[in-house]
């Protein structure tokens, strides 16, 4: 008897308990009389030997409702997308799965979201983006661990290319032309000849213009993620990709430089401060966006449709950015209180921006400077007086925009050590009266 081809040992690499529940779910599969399959990214993972616990499954059938069956025997969490014919389950344990079902795709217009039909598997391995993320495993148990890569994906791991899977697939989906700079910048893969020359045509029909500003956020944000965003936007510049943020967005030497600064920036700053979440991705975007004009700024942020937080970053990128450093750096400024003052408004993300501005400029002293302010200013945020308002008014004093006064000149004179306690701050008020 001949056996399917086996790559039992492939899956036999998942860690024991997803290993354990893959196969309880293959035998589930064959009590419906359904096939199903680990797929995409995971699979891809797996022959690469990179961990990768995103576990995505597909059913040749109603994968929603295998997928009620999973959550039902495991009482894990279950939501559902049925426009998408997908759900999402949560095991108790904190292991994610995605099931959904074997379909095609049509795109009515290029640019927008396909509709979906139900399909074979090797139908929904042809509608993927690249051949590398178009492999599936069965899970089956007379089945499992058989491969399935009717496109050639594993020949692509092994040649290390990115490659589409038709001539029209940047067209159907623009998204992929971000997806395939982050997977080839990740593994350090080459995009296939006639793969380049397609994105570029995909490029210059100015096909991504058509896409939405959050599916275009979301696409630069995710490239922005990875371990090396500095290549990444190297080789968007590379492939005239930057200029779907805006034509006349400034892309630099000096932009080079900050954004090449980054990362240095980043990792001194989680260091110092190892409580702070940064929001990376922000932080290359403000960088990249560092040398442009505030009209093209506020364009960004429209175009990607930034939320407010993100629109509140963006809007340090420029003069705010230098006007600071300026006056930090200058002797004039010596007060803690001062620092304060400058960069009370500042987010974490803007913090770091400056740093690597500063660094970028390669004034040594300045950025050993600047980096003392830094830690005295993260410092002193958690300074209060210890007078409010209401000791104020029970000091006789009428409310007003007085108080606000005060108060500030209370807290920049703790800040500055001049005085310590609350006799010190009543005697201080007392002398203003
Ligand atoms: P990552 O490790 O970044 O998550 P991934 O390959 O898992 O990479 P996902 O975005 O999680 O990428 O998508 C899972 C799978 O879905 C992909 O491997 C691919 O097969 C398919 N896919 C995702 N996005 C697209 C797209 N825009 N066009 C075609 N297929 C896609
Ligand atoms: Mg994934």
């Amino acid at each position: 008897m001949k056996h399917p081809i086996r790559q039992t040992v492939l899956l036999n690499s998942i860690p024991v308990r997803p290993l354990h529940l893959l196969k309880h779910i293959g035998r589930l599969a064959d009590e419906r009389g359904v096939s199903v399959y680990l797929v995409g990214g995971v699979v891809r993972d797996l022959l690469l030997k990179r961990e990768n616990l995103d576990l995505d499954l597909t059913v040749e059938g109603d994968g929603i409702a295998f997928a009620r069956l999973v959550a039902d025997r495991y009482g894990a969490g279950l939501a559902v997308f049925e426009r998408f014919s997908t759900a999402r389950l949560a095991f108790p344990d904190g292991l994610k799965m995605d099931i959904a079902t074997t379909r095609q795709e049509s795109y009515a217009q290029p640019a927008l979201l396909p509709t979906v039909q139900p399909a074979s598997i090797e139908a929904d391995l042809s509608r993927r983006d690249f051949t590398i993320n178009a492999i599936a495993a069965q899970l089956n148990p007379q089945q499992f661990g058989r491969v399935l890569d009717p496109c050639g994906g594993q020949r692509d791991l092994r040649a290390r290319t990115i490659r589409v899977l038709h001539a029209g697939s940047f067209q159907d989906d623009p998204t992929r032309i971000f997806r395939a700079i982050r997977f080839e910048q990740r593994f350090g893969f080459r995009l296939e000849r006639a793969t380049v020359r397609l994105l570029a045509q995909a490029a210059s029909a100015d096909l991504i213009q058509g896409l939405s500003g959050p599916r275009l956020q979301n696409e630069i944000l995710l490239l922005f993620a990875e371990r090396d965003p500095v290549r990444a936007i190297a080789r968007l510049g590379q492939l005239k990709l930057l200029r779907f943020l805006h034509r006349r967005l400034c892309y630099t030497k000096d932009v080079e430089d900050v954004l090449a600064a980054v990362p240095k920036a980043l990792a001194w700053w989680a260091r110092r401060f190892p409580d702070s979440a940064i929001d990376r991705p922000m932080v290359y975007l403000m960088a990249l966006s560092s040398k442009s004009s505030s009209t093209v700024v506020a364009w960004i942020i429209r175009r990607l449709a930034l939320s407010r937080e993100q629109a509140k970053h963006m809007g340090f990128v420029g003069r705010r950015v230098d006007r600071a450093l300026k006056k930090l750096t200058d002797k004039g400024t010596a007060k803690p209180s001062q620092v304060y003052r400058l960069l009370a408004d500042f987010s974490d993300e803007a913090l770091v921006l400056l740093l690597a501005k500063q660094r970028s400029m390669q004034h040594g002293a300045h950025v050993s400077l600047l980096k003392r302010h830094l830690v005295a200013y993260v410092k002193n945020k958690a300074v209060k007086t210890a007078l409010t308002g209401r000791d104020l008014q029970a000091m006789g004093l009428q409310p007003g925009p007085q108080y606000k006064a005060i108060l500030g000149k209370l807290l920049d004179a703790r800040i500055d050590g001049t005085i310590k306690t609350e006799a010190d701050e009543r005697a201080l008020v007392e002398k203003q009266l």
